[in-house]
């Protein structure tokens, strides 16, 4: 069960995350501080609450995680995130990315394509109320949201195969898109721009590990719609 409650204890449990992530590298004030501002307990069991507040993924339902918070502070960073840009997150999972987004400034369109987890989070979202600007999605990402394109930035928070090229066209010229890509155990960081031609720049940064970017829908049971 999770009761939200964000205490002077858990404050302090984040500003000793941002250290730890400082070390590590990240430099953007921002980033750093939208980490500061977003109870990431608010995302565990209360039984595993001080785990929140370790550098690492955990496991939540449908075989999924909540990213590590280096690598959402990593992605995030590379994003160049702006106040009110348009920003499509691929893969919800826990939606505590949602979360750093949207505390930044964004508004944030985010897709699932897990049932699960898109009902949990449809139902209850701790942050709804204090990001109104935040809408969830059940679909498949490689389709991105062509309804709500084009975005000035897009993130994909599972291992993409290759680029979806559907995803690079809701790409506003001048947007930015990062992805973790390459099948296998580990994936290289990827930013492309969009030049305002419409031309792609594409930069590479470190590994990471995550779960992977699957084509369609999972309706529950392992049945692909
Ligand atoms: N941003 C999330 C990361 C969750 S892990 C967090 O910090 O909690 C990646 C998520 O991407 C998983 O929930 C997985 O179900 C989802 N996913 C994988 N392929 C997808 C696709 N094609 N479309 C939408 N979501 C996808």
């Amino acid at each position: 069960m999770t009761v939200y409650k964000d205490e002077l204890r858990h404050q302090g449990l984040r500003a000793q995350l941002v250290k730890q992530l400082r070390e590590k590298g990240i430099t953007d004030e921002k980033v750093l501080e939208a980490i500061q501002t977003i109870p990431r307990h608010y995302f565990f069991d209360n039984a595993f609450e001080k785990i929140a507040y370790e550098d690492r993924a955990f496991p939540i339902a449908a075989g999924q995680t909540i990213s590590q918070p280096y690598t959402v502070a990593y992605q995030t960073q590379l994003l160049q995130v702006k106040r009110n840009e348009k920003v499509l997150e691929i893969g919800t999972g826990s939606g505590y990315q949602t979360a750093i987004l949207a505390a930044l400034g964004a508004r944030v369109c985010t897709i699932e394509r897990q049932k699960e987890l898109f009902d949990t989070i449809q139902k209850s979202y701790p942050f709804q109320r204090q990001y109104p600007g935040i809408r969830f999605f059940y679909g498949d990402g490689f389709l991105g949201l062509p309804t709500f394109a084009p975005f000035d930035k897009i993130l994909i928070t599972a291992a993409a195969p290759y680029t979806p090229p559907i995803l690079l066209e809701q790409l506003k010229p001048g947007g930015v898109m990062v992805l973790p890509r390459d099948e296998g155990d580990s994936q290289r960081m990827i930013r492309i721009t969009k030049q305002a031609d419409g031309t792609l720049r594409e930069e590479c940064f470190d590994q990471f590990s995550f779960v992977p970017m699957l084509a369609g829908k999972n309706s529950g049971g392992n049945k692909i719609v």
